[in-house]
């Protein structure tokens, strides 16, 4: 009973690949991006996790009393010693806002008389 099953489902699947027309392409496309999803995935999922680790890399933070590793910003969970750079710069504080900035072209007519042309 399950084979004959089996069968069907693949005898279906061959029909509608082999078909021409709307419904063979449209499976067709679906296995394509199926597998592309499949062997992308990971790739992505990797690049995020390097991203992530990045990140969290960054905000880690070592006790110079104790060497405990943490995320907190002002003071050591473990023995409470406040931690080097507690107040780190606000980002964007000393860098410009690229959403104020205006950049002036100036346009300026070559002259056609000048002897240097
Ligand atoms: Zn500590």
């Amino acid at each position: 009973m399950q084979r004959s099953n089996t069968w069907i489902w693949l005898l279906l699947a061959a029909v509608l690949l082999l078909a021409p027309g709307p419904a063979g392409r449209f499976l067709l496309d679906l296995v394509g991006g199926l597998t592309l999803v499949l062997l992308l995935l990971p790739l992505l999922l990797g690049a995020a996790g390097f991203v992530a680790w990045q990140v969290i890399q960054r905000r880690l933070r070592t006790c110079e009393a104790c060497g405990f590793t943490s995320m907190a910003t002002d003071q050591c969970p473990a023995c409470g010693s406040p931690l080097a750079g507690a107040s780190p710069a606000e980002p964007g504080d000393d860098q410009l806002d690229v959403s104020n900035v205006t950049i002036d072209v100036q346009v300026v007519d070559a002259d056609p008389t000048s002897p240097d042309r």
